[in-house]
């Protein structure tokens, strides 16, 4: 069987792996990345956060995406009844990138491939890892082609970021559940003609359907638009037919989007997905790290993502350097503690989400400008600045506030009756 040897191998051209493979080639080291499927392929996910403009910015791909077009991204709306809630990163706590963008994932990671292509990093596509290894640090992984042939590839560090493949949890029993509730998407590309009826496109909307049910609108730059709704299983069943009829059903049930949307073009027959949230224990282990949608994924509300595989991947990587070198690496406070720091930060604006509790904070009336700025940088993904309160006590700052908010409106409204007597 053919055997090859590198540096790094790894598993997944998504942003996850190709931030990786970059920031790690740049270092001279030989890295090769393999990849399951024929690029350009479609994904889900494509709204992006300016927090991930620094790691994208690291492994060198800024100037080949400015390239591309892509509709600049520069805050995020939420949307319920005739209440509006307007985030501009511009008037964000931490200081760092104010904007980003908003992309067809497909153009974005053939983009970030292509990149590390013309860099130098060989991509083996439609090459799909069938088993791994380890012998210490060192590993042997089988891949096999699109033809079916088998060859070897030995690394000395393994960066897995094959995202919803879970590639080295599931081959060495390493899955468990995630804690969050199981969710369903039904989403497609609209080809939104009456765009200019609601939405500014340099942004995404979410717009609270009922509770626990809420519909993404990102605009992209060529006038297509992707729009899904997300909502408990229950809540999809009581539509009945095809995916495009449920689709147009749910279109026409919510006021935002009823005349906007009614007897859209559709790019794509909707699509649905089911259950996306798995982890892991840990995030490395002897030989490798897990990085981007392998280690947790939660939710797309907050499209926090993207960024999560980019940050993952730039901090593993300069860990993954520094092991090369033959430097001593405390993976539990330099990789595992970071980036459960940014899932758990993002978990909990998920939970205030689908509780309510946000509804309470995003919906009042003339907020607290600062309390504003504050939360707009969890939502920009700078979930790693503990000078912000809103990330330092994630689990119990939202909380906190939306009682507050309450208890002042309670007191407002019978001071307010009072006054009237
Ligand atoms: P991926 O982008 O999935 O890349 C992994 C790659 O690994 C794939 O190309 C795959 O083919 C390859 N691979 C898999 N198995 C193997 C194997 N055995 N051998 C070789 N290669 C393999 N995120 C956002 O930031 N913004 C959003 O608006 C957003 N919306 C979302 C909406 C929904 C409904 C869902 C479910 C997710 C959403 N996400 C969003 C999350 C986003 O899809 C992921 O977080 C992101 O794609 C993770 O990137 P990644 O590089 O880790 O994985």
């Amino acid at each position: 069987m053919k055997t090859e040897q590198v540096d790094v191998l790894v598993i997944g051209a998504g942003p996850a792996g190709t931030v990786a493979a970059s920031i790690i080639h740049q270092a001279g080291y030989k890295v090769k990345i393999v990849e399951k499927q024929k690029f350009p392929r479609f994904v889900i996910g494509e709204s992006l956060l300016p927090r991930s403009m620094e790691a994208l910015d690291e492994a060198g791909f800024i100037p080949a995406i400015k390239q591309k077009g892509f509709q600049e991204k520069s805050g995020a709306k939420f949307v319920k009844g005739n209440a509006v809630c307007d985030f501009t990163f511009k008037e964000q706590y931490t200081s760092g990138w104010n904007w980003t963008w908003q992309v067809t994932r497909a153009d974005f990671d053939k983009t970030l491939a292509d990149t590390c292509e013309s860099m130098g990093i060989p991509i083996a596509y439609e090459t799909t890892v069938t088993a791994i290894r380890f012998n210490g640090q060192d590993s042997v992984t089988t891949v096999e082609d699109a033809q079916g042939n088998s060859s070897e590839i030995q690394a000395r560090f393994i960066v897995d970021g094959s995202g919803y493949g879970r590639v080295i949890p599931r081959l060495f029993n390493l899955e468990k559940h995630s804690m969050m509730q199981p969710r369903r998407a039904l989403f497609a590309h609209t080809n939104d003609v009456r765009r200019s009826m609601a939405d500014e496109p340099n942004r995404i909307t979410a717009v609270v359907h009922q509770k626990g049910v809420w519909i993404w609108i990102i605009p992209f730059a060529t006038g297509i638009t992707s729009l899904g709704f997300v909502g408990n299983p229950e809540f999809f069943d009581q539509y009945p037919g095809t995916p495009e009829q449920q689709y147009r059903a749910l279109l026409e049930a919510e006021p935002y989007t009823r005349e906007r949307f009614r007897d859209v073009e559709l790019v794509f027959e909707p699509r649905v997905l089911q259950s996306w949230s798995a982890t892991t224990d840990k995030f490395y282990g002897d030989g490798f790290v897990l990085t981007g949608n392998v280690t947790e994924f939660l939710d797309p509300i907050f499209s926090s993502g993207v960024t999560l595989a980019c940050v993952s991947s730039q901090t593993a990587a300069k860990l993954v350097i520094r092991k090369l070198k033959g430097e001593a690496v405390d993976w539990e406070a330099g990789y595992m503690a970071p980036t459960l720091q940014g899932v758990n930060t993002f978990r909990s604006y998920v939970m205030a989400w689908y509780e309510g509790t946000l509804d309470t904070i995003f919906f009042k009336e003339n907020p607290d400008p600062k309390v504003k700025q504050q939360i707009c940088s969890v939502l920009a993904g700078y979930v790693w600045d503990m000078s912000n309160p809103f990330v330092k006590e994630h689990d119990t700052a939202l909380k906190r506030l939306a009682r507050t908010i309450e208890l002042r409106t309670k007191i407002d409204k019978l001071n307010s009756e009072l006054e009237q007597q």
